[in-house]
């Protein structure tokens, strides 16, 4: 999964700066300039880590961190003044995982990030009680290779299928095709893309062949258990919904 980092900083220059230092980096990034703002985006969702400036208008970074409790369900790295003793150990003591001086290198920046993250992994104890555990759920069942559509698991490692706990049983190809819808979902997948991620790149033969298995894919979950998984897109392809 891609690390998602909060970046929250009024000044728009260094927010923008870092905000495309860490893009560079691999991570995904949401900004906010405003603490009050922060603090409903950090309230309402996981983020891997929050990069927190301290003066910041609405509210002031320390009083977002007390607010956000701890341990926060973010990890949070304060963004303080140099000299600011005092808001590094009031920050600390709230919660902060870690602090960096500005004006900061931007390496130094980036290093603190990675052992931040490396540190204080999301997902991992004590966090996604509430409204986000469902998120770091999908992440570790992702990581374990287990994918789900509603009542269905497809146990990539056991190479097993259930539908309510109830087992069905798959061909080889039938498990691959099912999987490629898994972790598509949402996406209309193209008979040439299905062939090719199925059958793989070198197969020789008709695109209908996905046409078959998609009738054996249905005849054996959607039939069985009077659902509609696979939706037909008219001159398309396929299609699993997640809602
Ligand atoms: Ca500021």
């Amino acid at each position: 999964m891609i690390p998602h980092i909060l970046i929250v900083e009024d000044e728009e220059k260094l927010a923008r700066f870092v905000e495309l230092e860490l893009i560079h980096e691999g991570y995904e990034v949401t900004k906010s300039g405003d603490g009050r703002e922060a603090l409903q985006l950090a309230t309402d969702n996981t983020y891997d880590l929050i990069l927190l400036d301290i003066m910041l208008p609405g509210l002031n970074g320390l009083e977002v961190l007390r607010r956000l409790g701890n341990p926060s369900k973010s990890p949070v790295i304060l963004l303080t003044a140099r000299d600011a003793v005092m808001d590094k150990v009031s920050g600390l003591d709230a919660g902060a995982v870690d602090y960096i001086t500005k004006p900061f290198a931007i390496e130094e920046l980036l290093a603190r990030v990675r052992v931040a993250l490396k540190l204080h992994p999301v997902g991992n104890a004590g966090s996604g009680s509430d409204a986000d555990g469902s998120k770091d759920t999908r992440e570790t069942d992702r990581e374990n290779g287990i994918h789900r559509w509603k009542s269905l698991v497809l146990d990539e490692k056991k190479h097993r299928v259930t539908y309510d706990g109830k087992e069905i049983t798959l061909t080889n190809r039938e498990f691959e095709m099912l999987k490629v819808f898994l972790t598509n979902q949402d996406i209309v997948l193209t008979r040439d893309t299905l062939l090719e991620k199925v059958c793989g790149y070198d197969y020789v033969g008709e695109t209908n062949v996905v046409d078959v298995y998609v009738r054996f894919l249905r005849s054996k979950i959607d039939e069985v258990f009077d659902i509609r998984m696979i939706e037909t897109v008219r001159g398309v392809g396929y299609v699993i919904k997640s809602e």
